[in-house]
């Protein structure tokens, strides 16, 4: 199966009559992992003394095209890349309040790293831009590490970490043309493990090595990616687990009453 997307209940920055609101339901998606690592990361913050507010998570490939085209215009200061390289079109990175942490930065930092989340930025420095900006990226680090390492050099390694968690979760790469399922196989492959070059949809000789190691079968292309997906779902279940009766309760706890009105 694809990785799916599950709802997130988080206060945001936004208000309602003077009240803080639940993070709309448009940006409140993030795989099952993610969403257990945000909730965690917010009860360790709150018994800190602080508190985990939100102001952006999930973008849609048309949510993404909007705030790059907000960049390019000067509406939003800050960059944003086009669609196919952000990890928010994965629901895998998120935005924070930084003035409601509550804690210094570089406490939070550790705070974070403890449940797989990671900063964008260098140093623990609150006025950098960006400073805000958290990823998560379970497995797909292995991507990043992969291209880090030269195995793949087609891309930055952030970028392949992005496209390895967006086509992840069943969404267009546009550099990929009609290539998606080729793509979506390699990068399953790299997140196994396995070495085979570029993540670049076109099923080469060594894609097809790979495969065969993996014990893949290679004639069907659609049927490979679902197999693929199979050998990640057991490798890395908390990516793909949807959520349990004992996070309900933890939900009722997070969430004040009135918010839910
Ligand atoms: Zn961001």
């Amino acid at each position: 199966m694809k990785t799916p997307l599950t709802r997130v209940e988080i206060l945001s920055i936004y208000k309602v009559h003077g009240e803080r609101v639940l993070l709309p339901e448009r940006m409140a998606l993030a795989p099952p992992d993610v969403r257990e690592a945000i909730r965690g990361l917010a009860g360790d913050l709150r018994k800190a003394g602080g508190r985990l507010i939100l102001s952006d998570l999930f973008r849609s490939h048309d949510m993404q095209l909007q705030a790059h085209l907000d960049w390019k215009s000067g509406k939003k200061k800050a960059y944003s890349p086009p669609p196919g390289g952000s990890m928010h079109e994965a629901g895998r990175a998120f935005d924070l309040s930084l003035r409601d942490l509550r804690i210094p930065l570089a406490e939070f930092w550790e705070m974070a790293e403890r449940r797989g989340v990671f900063p964008i930025i260098g140093a623990p420095d609150r006025r950098k831009s960006e400073a805000w900006h958290f990823d998560c990226p379970g497995s797909h680090r292995r991507v990043a590490d992969y291209y880090r390492a030269g195995r793949g050099d087609n891309m930055p390694p952030y970028k392949a970490m992005a496209v390895s968690a967006i086509l992840a979760i069943g969404v267009r790469v546009d550099a990929f043309g009609d290539n998606q399922d080729a793509a979506r196989l390699q990068a399953s492959l790299i997140r196994l493990g396995y070495e085979l070059g570029n993540i670049d949809g076109r099923i080469g000789r060594r894609t097809r090595e790979a495969m065969e190691q993996a014990e893949i079968d290679i004639r069907e292309p659609a049927l490979a990616v679902a197999r693929a997906e199979d050998l990640l779902q057991q490798r890395f279940a908390g990516e793909y687990r949807e959520s349990s009766p004992m996070e309900e309760d933890l939900f009722d706890f997070l969430v004040p009453p009135h918010v839910l009105a």
